[in-house]
């Protein structure tokens, strides 16, 4: 396990966010990642989530979005809305969408990744390889296929694992469970979990509350740009508004109620 100072901590506060100055996407967000953490965002379509996600990963621009007041910071650095920087500070997104290329090849894929912070050398590229192959062993399996030919899940899974190529401390995942079968679902879950205890904080988002609560110490619900509840995993199944809005959809969706018991690093969270 990493030294606890590996960890990065994402401190957003009284965000707002404008797409071309009239949609008002974020009115007035705060929200803690502490290090170590995992912090699951919940929200129904067009909430603000992915919004959140652009902010902290310096993408807004590129959506002709800007931050129009509040601060982002990743322990002491300020994040302004420049993607690089983010990267430089540690603060890395997976993107909805799985995007992969299809036509590189998955070790091809990873390459990419590496431009991220600038890793320098060929021996802590490899390293950084072989750290997301023990994680993602589906990956070095078909290390010379084509991204293209990969299952939606294999292609999550290659999606994170570019990501993690760029050696972040802080990971924004938006909505990695989306169109994936239940197990699947619980796989990618449990990879969430273990790059946390790998010495990365996760900033969720997820359409999936099951899933997201099981795996997260902390949550938020967005609602029309603004934060509407806050708290632990299990308050926030016990809310009846959560239960109605998200978990109700899931239970039908997989046939099972929301009754998974807390994650292993969730304990440590609480004890
Ligand atoms: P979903 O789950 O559907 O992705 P979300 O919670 O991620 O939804 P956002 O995509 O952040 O929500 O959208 C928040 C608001 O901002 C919505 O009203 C949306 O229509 C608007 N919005 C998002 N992107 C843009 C854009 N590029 N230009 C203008 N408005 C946008």
């Amino acid at each position: 396990m990493s030294p606890p100072e590996r960890f990065g901590s994402l401190t957003i506060e009284h965000l707002h966010v404008a797409y071309g100055r009239a949609v008002e996407a974020l009115r007035g967000v705060s929200l803690d990642l502490p290090g170590g953490r995992i912090v699951a965002v919940l929200g129904a379509n067009g909430a603000g989530k992915s919004t959140l996600l652009r902010a902290a990963s310096g993408t807004l621009a590129l959506h002709r979005g800007a931050v129009t007041a509040g601060s982002i910071a990743v322990g002491d650095h300020a994040l302004t809305d420049d993607p690089a920087r983010a990267v430089r500070a540690g603060v890395v997104q997976v993107p909805e969408g799985r995007r992969v290329f299809a036509d590189l090849t998955v070790e091809e894929n990873l390459r990419a990744g590496e431009l991220g912070r600038g890793r320098q050398g060929a021996a802590s590229r490899r390293e950084a390889r072989d750290r997301v192959f023990a994680l993602l062993p589906v990956l070095a399996e078909r290390r010379r296929q084509r991204a293209g030919l990969m299952s939606g899940g294999e292609q999550q899974m290659l999606a994170i694992g570019r990501a993690l190529m760029a050696d972040p401390r802080v990971l924004l995942l938006d909505e990695p469970s989306l169109g994936l079968a239940p197990r699947m679902v619980a796989r990618i879950g449990a990879i969430v979990r273990e790059i946390n205890e790998q010495g990365t904080s996760v900033l969720l988002v997820e359409q999936n509350a099951a899933m997201a609560l099981s795996v997260a110490h902390r949550a938020f619900v967005l609602e029309n740009g603004r934060v509407r509840l806050e708290g632990t995993p299990e308050e926030l199944a016990a809310s009846d508004e959560v239960r109605r809005l998200y978990l109700g959809a899931a239970e039908e969706e997989t046939g099972q109620p929301h009754t998974a018991p807390p994650a292993p690093a969730l304990r440590r969270w609480t004890a």
